[in-house]
């Protein structure tokens, strides 16, 4: 007899820049095992876990995870296959690109029609993005999955610091999400860095799409390698308002992205203002270590979510979650 408990088994789908990191992120853990990951042109799927360095050296020498012997399958319907194929995963963590903005939406529609049964999480940024999955309530629900979304970090674990700073104040004036992103190299998290560009001031996110490479190196050469968003349309909104913390009116995001520069531009944050029972008016601040990668941000909170929803799951909740409803278990 051991008390060793089997690790739980998850997938990631999506193997860009957020989707390796996730790899990187659990391979230590004991408590639960990468054994699935899709990309767009494959799959691997290995019961007994996927080996970290065969996968990261497959999908960067050859593109895709597809290449793997003898666990990978090239398909370019890799979401689809690998579902079917899912009876024993617990969960997966969605690090796909919403782009279109329709398409993680779409993702849960396939979970949802194969009958796969289980936790799916992301770390989806657009309130629009977060508004369609809420409209697909009550199909999660009789599918049998739980599903917690704007697990990252914004939305996600900055939302989820500001859900618990709300309990000092009997009413919350504003939160303030800012956020320093630095990258060595744009091309490390393509969807990443075209979707906030879809967030700059005469771009949408259908133009942010359908750039190059080259349209990208163009716009970053002119900004000198930075990108500075305002006023950005980001779910902490309504997930903060659905929590019923505050208005989403009241939530603002926005920050600077270095893509040319590991080093943070600035100290990512969240303030949350807000007045006493007293009647004082006072502001909560949460900062993130400056050392701490925006990889490292996102996935430990997504496995976090991702771990807490499996608990959920196992007591028979099903449905839509966000990140401010549901406290992050810790992955060991
Ligand atoms: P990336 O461009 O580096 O990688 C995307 C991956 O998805 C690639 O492996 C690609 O092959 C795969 N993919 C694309 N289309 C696919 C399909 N149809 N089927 C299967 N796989 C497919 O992306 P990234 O920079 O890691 O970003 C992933 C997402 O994470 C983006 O949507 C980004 O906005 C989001 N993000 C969220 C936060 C947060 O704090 N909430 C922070 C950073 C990034």
């Amino acid at each position: 007899m051991t008390n060793q408990v089997n690790p739980i088994p998850v997938g990631v789908l999506g193997f860009g820049g957020l989707g390796q990191a996730a790899a990187h992120v659990l391979a230590p853990k004991q408590q639960m095992q990468l054994v699935a990951a899709a990309d767009k042109k494959g799959y691997a799927y290995s019961p007994d876990g996927l080996d970290l360095k065969d996968a990261i050296a497959t999908y960067q020498s050859q593109g895709s995870l597809g290449y793997i012997e003898p666990s990978g399958v090239l398909s370019e319907q890799s979401i689809e296959d690998l579902i079917g194929r899912s009876q024993n995963i617990a969960g997966f963590f969605l690090a796909l690109p919403n782009l279109p903005n329709t398409f993680m939406a779409s993702v849960a529609k396939q979970f949802i029609a194969s009958g796969w049964q289980g936790v799916l999480v992301d770390a989806i940024k657009r309130t629009s993005a977060v508004e369609q999955l809420l409209d697909l309530q009550s199909e999660l629900k009789e599918a049998g999955i739980t599903y917690v979304t704007g697990c990252g970090a914004t939305p996600g674990l900055l939302t989820a610091a500001a859900a618990l700073a709300a309990q000092s104040y009997a009413e919350i004036h504003q939160v303030k999400i800012t956020f320093g992103v630095g990258i060595g190299n744009w091309e490390a998290y393509r969807a990443t860095i075209r979707e906030d560009i879809g967030h700059l001031p005469g771009y949408t996110i259908a133009q942010a799409q359908s750039m190059t490479d080259a349209d990208v190196e163009t716009l970053l050469e002119q900004t000198n390698g930075l990108l500075t968003l305002e006023d950005m349309e980001h779910a902490d909104d309504v997930i903060l308002e659905m929590a019923g913390i505050c208005g989403r009116d009241r939530v603002t995001v926005g920050g600077v992205v270095d893509t040319r520069n590991p080093k943070k531009p600035l100290s990512t944050n969240v303030k949350i203002t807000g007045r006493t029972f007293e009647g004082k008016i006072s502001s909560h601040t949460f900062t993130l270590g400056d050392e701490t990668s925006m990889a490292a941000n996102v996935c430990g909170p997504a496995f976090g979510y991702l771990k807490a929803g499996i608990q959920l799951h196992q007591q028979g909740l099903r449905g839509l979650l966000t990140s401010a409803q549901v406290m992050p278990h810790f992955v060991r």
